[in-house]
């Protein structure tokens, strides 16, 4: 019985380890997730810029259209008027047609200028577009391997953590399921320890309280469980060699 109760404790001690070095490994997992933001990010703002060029183009092409129906349009009328300009009779007529072919006239020179300086501009916003991409796929091409071999280390990371997790699965299997719910509720008020050894001269590993000499001795000896009453941690007994360095009267305090 003492011997039994012995061992749950510093079971409970061991299966902590187990739990910190899961807590480890699964810290670990997750380290690599801003790695991964942080080898996507460039190709990530060339992408915003490729998008925000394209969609330049795009509008400027939909302008192009529209200037380029516009001066054929009036091409058209100026085609029209210089044709009645030959049917005239009179002058008075004759000055009427010229002075709404000048007014088309001008209007037309004015939107070709403005086409050929679209066409311009349509032009730079290509070249800046092209260098974009070429920069971005340069970007993904040095992205790639750094981003497989930080994928393959957080896979090789998240196997370990799968075997650890069976591991304990199999450890707290042979673990009374009572000692056990103490042991986890323990860990799930956020503490740091649930499990902590008696130090030599009987107070508790996490806050040092000295335990009271009767619980010292059942931690000791018969004790299935104790916790120390100042911080609710499960005590179990010392290690050996450090109960054997104790002398008898630090005990006492
Ligand atoms: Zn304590």
């Amino acid at each position: 019985m003492t011997v039994e109760t012995g061992q749950i404790s510093s079971r409970l001690l061991e299966l902590q380890t187990i739990d910190d070095r899961i807590r480890e490994v699964r810290d670990r997992v997750a380290s690599f997730d801003p790695m991964l933001e942080e080898v996507d990010e460039p190709a990530r703002q060339l992408e915003q810029e490729v998008e925000v060029t394209s969609n330049r183009v795009r509008e400027l092409h939909l302008e192009e259209r529209r200037l380029r129906l516009a001066v054929d349009e009036k091409r058209q009328r100026v085609h029209r008027l210089e044709e009645r300009l030959n049917l005239v009779r009179t002058l008075r007529e004759e000055a009427a047609v010229q002075a709404e072919l000048g007014l088309v006239r001008r209007a037309l020179d004015q939107e070709e200028v403005e086409f050929v300086s679209l066409l311009d501009q349509i032009a730079k916003f290509e070249d800046r577009l092209a260098a974009q991409r070429e920069a971005l796929e340069e970007a993904k091409s040095v992205v790639g391997p750094k981003r497989d071999e930080i994928l393959a280390q957080q896979e090789a990371a998240r196997a370990d953590l799968a075997t650890m997790e069976l591991e304990r699965g199999l450890f707290t299997s042979g673990i009374d399921q009572r000692y056990l719910s103490v042991y986890d509720a323990l860990k799930r008020s956020g503490r740091r320890s649930s499990v902590t050894r008696m130090t030599a001269n009987g107070a508790c590993g996490v806050c040092f309280s000295l335990i009271p000499l009767q619980l010292q001795n059942e931690i000791l000896t018969t004790a299935p469980l104790i916790r120390c009453e100042a911080c609710g941690v499960i005590v179990t007994a010392p290690l050996p060699e450090e109960a054997e360095a104790s002398p008898e009267s630090a005990n006492g305090g």
